[in-house]
């Protein structure tokens, strides 16, 4: 099961209390009666959609009931980090887990070749 970090509870819980709630940071146009229907077109309706790091929304429905940001690797569906709605962009951290451990096989005696 996918555990999820609600920023506002501060604690993991179960990915079937969250909902995804589109790409996160999209900004308004700030006259947005002065602007042409492409533009409204790609401002409403465009997204993303990218491959690997994103940005999106989620609402913590079924506890807190609040929307938070999220940034979430979207090729191994992990979540890398959290934080509360309102805030800008942040830079996802290092996980400082990136050395992988090699692991090494020898031939001893008696194995077949
Ligand atoms: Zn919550």
């Amino acid at each position: 099961m996918l555990l999820i970090h609600c920023p506002y509870c501060e604690e993991d819980r179960s990915e079937l209390e969250f909902r995804w709630a589109g790409e996160a940071h999209i900004a308004r146009p700030e006259n947005i009666s002065a602007i042409s229907d492409e533009e409204f077109a790609e401002f409403f309706f465009l997204r993303n959609n990218e491959k690997g790091l994103t940005y999106e929304r989620w609402r913590h429905i079924h506890g807190c009931g609040r929307f938070f940001n999220a940034a979430r690797d979207t090729v191994s569906d992990r979540f890398l980090m959290t934080y509360k709605a309102g805030m800008p962009k942040q830079p996802v951290p290092e996980t400082g887990a990136s050395e992988k451990t090699v692991e090494t096989y020898e031939a001893t005696e008696g194995d077949a070749r």
